[in-house]
């Protein structure tokens, strides 16, 4: 058995005015009963436009436990967790939506479970709330991913879970923009375990994924952790040779055999068929090109308004907004 670990929970939030407070108030709870403190929780405002933020630098002025990094725009969840992984100071961070569709009362069991070394403890959801078409298709992208991808990513594991230290500082050295979270867990390895946990209805407001953007998520998983779709064109390619030679066999026979004129409508069908697997996987490169292209701009993956810490120097009862970039370079001067 290990100590007692100093948690970190990272939180981001997209227009929660609605669960804040009820947020804070059950994290904070749970912490508080934790050995192990002082613990920190790191609140990401992820560019929100109603009172979220207002409602978050609030709180952290009042409590030293709070951290609160304002982006200076909507980046989206997976890059505001990533922003969130840069200013956690945890030997473990907790990974945790906004919306208490994640219960922060699972919390003392991922740590028991790391307790008994386990660098990764993930939730496994059970009993989604969700619709059932929602529920079909994450079922459907779990398995579909697992089948694609040479890592065994867990099945139903959201990013909900905790991370040791060495796991988030690995992450944190991935470069990629296309941030797929519960992926880059599973790569970096070490001891992982997944645990069931419920996975409640949010708490208050509405879903910040379109089913637009859960698309991009997806495809953000397959595309970085699978080369399958570049390779379905090369099988598929060296089936339709194969077939068009037999087919090539065929017609030579009817044409000197049986001299009957054949074809026209075999003619049409081979040709939109073949154009539009031509198209579709021409796409799947340009997928690929583009990611590519995106990582070769190198641009930071996000920018940060303001952060709201009470300041370690002073007396502790004033709150600042320290120069965020600057903070952050003095941070890996001391790494
Ligand atoms: N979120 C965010 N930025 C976004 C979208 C969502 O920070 O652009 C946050 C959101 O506030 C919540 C978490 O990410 O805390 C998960 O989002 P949501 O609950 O809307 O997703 P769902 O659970 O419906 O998949
Ligand atoms: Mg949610």
């Amino acid at each position: 058995m290990t100590k007692d670990p100093r948690i970190s929970v990272a939180i981001p939030l997209y227009n929660e005015e609605a669960v804040v407070p009820e947020l804070l108030q059950r994290t904070l709870t749970v912490l508080d009963g934790m050995p192990g403190g002082p613990h920190q929780v790191v609140l990401v405002d992820d560019g929100s436009s109603d009172c979220t933020c207002i409602l978050l630098e609030e709180a952290a002025e009042k409590n030293p436990r709070l951290t609160v990094i304002a982006l200076s725009r909507n980046f989206g969840h997976q890059t505001a967790l990533a922003a969130a992984l840069d200013y956690v100071s945890g030997e473990v961070t907790i990974l945790m939506d906004g919306d208490l569709q994640d219960p922060p009362e699972a919390i003392p069991l991922f740590v028991e479970t790391y307790k008994q070394g386990y660098d990764v403890v993930y939730a496994q959801r059970v009993k989604r709330k969700e619709s059932w078409w929602l529920r079909a298709c994450y079922y459907l992208f779990y398995r579909l991913l697992a089948a694609l991808s040479t890592l065994q990513l867990p099945l139903d594991a959201g990013d909900f879970g905790l991370m040791s230290r060495r796991v988030i500082d690995e992450i944190r050295k991935m470069p990629e923009h296309h941030r797929y979270i519960r992926g880059m867990r599973t790569w970096v390895g070490f001891r992982q375990i997944g645990i069931p946990i419920e996975r409640a209805l949010r708490h208050a407001g509405r879903t910040k994924y379109s089913p637009l953007r859960l698309l991009k998520l997806a495809s953000d998983g397959i595309f970085a952790f699978s080369i399958v779709p570049l390779r379905a064109a090369a099988i598929l390619g060296a089936a339709a040779t194969g077939l068009s030679v037999l087919y090539a066999i065929y017609s030579l026979y009817v044409k000197f055999w049986l001299h009957s004129p054949q074809g026209f409508t075999a003619l049409i069908l081979a040709i939109t068929f073949l154009s539009g697997v031509n198209l579709f996987f021409l796409g799947i490169i340009g997928e690929y090109v583009g990611r590519v292209y995106e990582e070769a701009k190198g641009r930071p993956h996000y920018v940060v308004r303001k952060v709201t810490m009470q300041s370690q120097h002073s007396d502790g009862v004033t709150s600042q907004c320290l120069d965020a970039n600057k903070m952050l370079s003095e941070r890996h001067e001391h790494d």
